[in-house]
Formats: C-alpha cells, sequence, structure tokens
C-alpha cells in the first residue's frame, strides 16, 4: 500500500517513520510512503504557500494552486486517480472501521493543512474529509500519522501477528481485556497507597491466577469475561454494535444481571 503526505513541514512526518513497527514496514517494501514539501509545488522564487483569507480576518490560509500541482503529480507519478484525505478537525470522525476500510486501498493522500486551513475550493479535489477528534491541532501532520498508523496495522504483513489486530480494542465492537506480562509478583511503593503526606506505603501487585493456570479454555473465557466487563462499564456505547459469539452474549446477560462478579482487581 502507498501514502502519499503533503505537507509544509516533511520532517514531522519523516522522523516519526523511522522508527518502529510502520519504520521497519517501510524497510520491508511492505508499506511505501513518500512525503511530498508543498512548497516543492510552489512557482514563485519565494516558494509560498499561503495567503490572507479573502474578506479579512485573522490567519493566513493554505493556497490552492499549489496542492492541485501536488495531487497532479502524485497522480502522474502513480498512474492511476488516487484517494485523497483531508486531515480537519470539521471531518467525520475517524474511527477503527475506517481504518479497516482505508487498508483495502492501493494508496492514499494525505493532505495535512495548517493555518486556517486550505483554501475552501481544495474540497473538489478531496475524497474525504477526517477528523481525529474534537480538538483543534497547529496542523494536520499529527492526524496525517495517526490516520497512516491505524490503516497501516491493517495491512498485512506490518503487524507481525494478525492475531494481534484482530483482538485489539475497538476490532469487533469491544475494548481489549487486560494484559500481564512477567515478573509474577512486583512491588510498588506510593504515598498514595498509604493515604498520607509521609512515607510511601508497598503493596504486592500479582497476576490473575487464571493466566498462570495453564488452563487454555479458563484463559480464554476470562479473557472474554474481562474485554465485555471493561467495555460495560467503560464504554458500554460500543456493545449495541459489537459482533459476539454465544458464549460472550451469555457472559454479557450475566454481567448485565449483576450476576457475575466485576473485573478480578489487581493484586488480590
Ligand atoms: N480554522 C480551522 C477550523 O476551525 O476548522 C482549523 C485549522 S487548524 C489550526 C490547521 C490544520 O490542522 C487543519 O487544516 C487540519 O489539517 C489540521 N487539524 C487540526 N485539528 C485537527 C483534527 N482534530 N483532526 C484532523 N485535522 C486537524
Amino acid at each position: 500500500m502507498t501514502f502519499d503526505i503533503v505537507t509544509i513541514f516533511p520532517a514531522m512526518i519523516e522522523q516519526p517513520l523511522a522508527a518502529g513497527i510502520l519504520g521497519r514496514a517501510i524497510e520491508r517494501g511492505v508499506l511505501e510512503v513518500k512525503v511530498r514539501d508543498l512548497r516543492d509545488f510552489t512557482t514563485d522564487k519565494h516558494r509560498v504557500v499561503d495567503d490572507v483569507p479573502y474578506g479579512g480576518g485573522p490567519g493566513m490560509v493554505l493556497k490552492p494552486d499549489p496542492i492541485f500541482r501536488a495531487l497532479d503529480a502524485i497522480e502522474t507519478e502513480r498512474g492511476r486517480a488516487v484517494t485523497v484525505i483531508l486531515t480537519s478537525p470539521q471531518g467525520a470522525r475517524f474511527t477503527q472501521a475506517d481504518a479497516k476500510r482505508l487498508s483495502a486501498l492501493e494508496s492514499i493522500v494525505l493532505l495535512c493543512g495548517r493555518y486556517e486551513g486550505v483554501d475552501e475550493r481544495v474540497r473538489e479535489r478531496v475524497t474525504e474529509e477526517l477528523s481525529i477528534g474534537d480538538y483543534v491541532l497547529t496542523g494536520g501532520e499529527l492526524p496525517a500519522l495517526v490516520i497512516l498508523d491505524a490503516v497501516a496495522r491493517y495491512v498485512p504483513g506490518v503487524v507481525g501477528d494478525d492475531a494481534s489486530v484482530a483482538h485489539d480494542s475497538f476490532s469487533r465492537g469491544l475494548l481489549d481485556f487486560p494484559q500481564f506480562t512477567r515478573p509474577p509478583e512486583v512491588l510498588i511503593r506510593s504515598a498514595r497507597l498509604s493515604g498520607s503526606r509521609g512515607g510511601a506505603a508497598g503493596r504486592v501487585l500479582t497476576v490473575p491466577d487464571v493466566l498462570v493456570s495453564g488452563n487454555h479454555a479458563e484463559i480464554r473465557r476470562w479473557r472474554k469475561r474481562e474485554a465485555l466487563s471493561r467495555t460495560l462499564a467503560r464504554r458500554p456505547d460500543l456493545l449495541a454494535g459489537a459482533s459476539l459469539d454465544e458464549e460472550e452474549r451469555e457472559i454479557l446477560s450475566e454481567l448485565q444481571a449483576g450476576r457475575m462478579a466485576g473485573p478480578q482487581k489487581v493484586g488480590e
């Protein structure tokens, strides 16, 4: 899968993509990411990409013509029409379902806005407009990275174990179950535990017995119960759209009826 990211700050994209799972996927050629400096598509000596808004008011607006030239160049290079995503706080809220849907595409262009955003006419070339949340950032680079990262995790070969993506929070409409790793016991010290301003009290935190029991059927059921219980407590809105198997439906009705205990607390 290919991503083209149009930005006036290429370093904001290049550096984060040099490390981690995405960095390795790019190195192995599973993903191709090209960062396009919008200034390379200007035609004036000063490589100007922004201008004052018509009608007056604060801030600057990204000019439409360099963006159109960048999109033309990308389409020519890719040899096909491309899906263009404009990052924008005014767009539809980006979800895990969008990440999965977009991962089926061959190539995506991500447009990073800046200042007051892009000239409205740019929207004529935009396939969809996505927001990463109800807050305003200084530019589209972080949203572009967020979208790229979430979409790329669905591209086969990017994440080592595809099953881990299937288990992730939101993948099936459920939050993920709690995870533990070694050591089996860990001591935490915190002034908060003692409830006083004085010295820090200590407490040993253990791992739920079931996870070290070796009983895989029990572990599977415990994980289902924890995922359901957590979703019920934290994001009950997700349950309406969750795809549950028969066992999960049964556990959920037990939890809802309050017949089962809540999640096992760490260290108990
Ligand atoms: N004046 C614009 C508005 O109120 O819609 C906000 C412009 S913002 C300061 C500059 C750029 O940051 C936007 O064009 C967009 O590319 C990006 N951006 C900011 N917040 C975002 C969000 N929540 N989701 C996606 N992109 C965002």
